[in-house]
This record gives C-alpha cells, structure tokens and sequence, in this order.
C-alpha cells in the first residue's frame, strides 16, 4: 500500500558537526581493532542507541567514569580511549594521563569553547553560574573544570538565585538550551541583575533545528521527532513542537510508530536531533509509506 499522507522533513535536522566528528575520531581506529587492539570509547559516544550499539558492533569497547576511577578495565600507555561527543570531566583527564594512555579526544568544538570560556572568566574572578542540567554529561564535563559553580536548571531556578549585587557574575549555558528561552533570560538579567553577564553559547546546529522545527510543526497535522531518549537537543526540538503543535511525538526509531496516531493525517512534518542517523529516519519514512 502506497501512503496518501506528505511528509514534510524540518530543512534542517540529524546528525551535526560535532557528531560527525566524534564518529570520524572513531573511525580512525577501526584498523586497529582489526589486528586485535583493544579501542575504548568512554560513554555514550552520542546519546543515539543505534549508533552506540553500531560502535560496539564494530569491535568498540565502551567504557563509563567508574570503569576508570575504580581502575576496574586496565589502561596503559598502548590503550586508546575516545572521549564522547559531550566530552568529561577534568578527573578523568588527569586519570587517562597519568595512566599515559592515548586520548582521541572527540569532544565537540563548541563545548570545549564553553569550557575555555569558562576558565577565562573565572581567572577573572568573576563569579560563575551555569544554566543547564547537572546530570548531563556535558554538563558535569564542563563545570568540573571550575572552581566554584553555581548551578541553576532554568528560568525558575535562575530567578530565585540570590544574586550579589556587590560582585560580577558570568553566566553560561549548556549547548543545547532553547535559543528562545536564553533571550528572555537575557531581558530579565538585563532588567533586575545589570552584574550578571550572559555568554550564549547555545551551539549552531541546536538553534538551526531548533528554528527548522518552529517552521514545519504548525503546518501538520502529526509532528514526529526522532532521537534518543537520553539527547537533550531532540528532548529540546519535541518541548518546543508541542508547545506549537499539541499532536507531537517522540520516537527512537520505526518501531515505535503506531497506526492510530495516523487516522486523519494528511501532512506529518518530521525532524531529528543531531545524533540521529539518516538510516533511522528512511526506516520511518518506509514504514509510514507502506504501512499508514
Ligand atoms: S549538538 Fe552542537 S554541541 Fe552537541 S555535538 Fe552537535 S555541534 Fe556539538
């Protein structure tokens, strides 16, 4: 059966810079697992199952914080360890060196950029505040690397921080925040808090998916979006299309379709977070064009 229902795909969706990175740090090393070396990748590689069990299907070996503070897998100067796409923290670092072992370090550009800056303004003696989620790896990679940090989830927990208006503050967020929501943190830190600077350092390809998903959710009738439970940037693209476009779903993959969401559909607009791959999305698109 041939679907009647158009799809609309978001102009601009899957897999980012920083993804495609970590994945070609990876892919350096595949003639080294040939002859039999042991390649470590440290966590998620990207927050994508498929991708993480691709990896692992290609002879990866994937490792957590843990493994290596509790020295429970045996490092030394030949083992290779890929940091993650979201990087870590500054513990592991210092661990993974004096073990001298390899470091591919796949973290992505823009978050060693918020890291650096970071650094640069707590040199400063400025006072930092961190917007985003301390349990996302990004996060605890990148605060690991203060002295000091306050830290506040989002808008809410930013208003009832007890600011200082003695001292300065710097303020920096998590790459996949909503570009939206970071400006009306900017008007309000503006307003009652002129010592608290705002460094937005949301990434390109989070805000480009971001503004691609706010185009296409109010055209259709059923909004996909497509991506790892765990990514925080698709978690991001699905809060912003439900607020437009109360019929939005979140799925991993094809299997999750089901036949009911599609009574009535003509137009289903879909969109993907930056660690999903292309294959997951043509799967969907096959099914939804032979089965609904
Ligand atoms: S979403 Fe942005 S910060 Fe995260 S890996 Fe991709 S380019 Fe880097």
């Amino acid at each position: 059966m041939k679907s009647k229902i158009k799809i609309i795909k978001a102009r601009k969706m899957g897999f980012c810079f920083g993804v495609k990175a970590a994945i070609e740090s990876c892919n350096k090393y595949i003639e080294n697992i040939k002859n039999n070396e042991k390649i470590y990748i440290l966590g998620m590689l990207v927050h994508n199952e498929y991708i993480v069990k691709e990896m692992e299907n290609k002879g990866f070996i994937t490792l957590n914080e843990e493994d290596i503070l509790e020295d429970k897998i045996e490092l030394n100067e030949k083992s290779v360890v890929i940091i993650r796409a979201h990087g870590t923290t500054k513990q592991i670092y210092e661990n993974l060196a004096r073990k001298n072992v390899i470091i591919e370090d796949g973290t992505c550009i823009f978050v060693k950029k918020i890291r650096e800056k970071m650094i640069e303004e707590e040199e400063k003696e400025n006072e930092i505040i961190f917007l985003g989620d301390k349990d996302h790896p990004e996060v605890k990679g990148i605060i690991s690397f203060a002295k000091k940090v306050i830290i506040a989830k989002d808008f809410e927990e930013l208003k009832a921080l007890k600011i200082d208006p003695q001292k300065s503050y710097s303020l920096l967020c998590q790459t996949t925040l909503n570009k939206k929501k970071i400006k009306e943190m900017k008007t309000f830190l503006e307003k009652e808090h002129f010592n608290v600077i705002i460094y937005d350092r949301v990434c390109g390809a989070t805000s480009e998916r971001q503004e691609a998903v706010r185009e296409i959710a109010e055209k259709v009738d059923l909004m996909l979006i497509v991506g790892g439970q765990k990514s925080s940037n698709t978690q991001k693209l699905y809060d912003i299309s439900i607020q437009i476009n109360p019929n939005t779903k979140f799925i991993s993959d094809e299997t999750e379709l089901v036949s009911e969401w599609f009574h009535g559909v003509k137009k289903l607009g879909i969109t993907a977070g930056a660690s999903t791959p292309d294959i997951i999305i043509k799967k969907i698109e096959n099914r939804i064009e032979e089965e609904f």
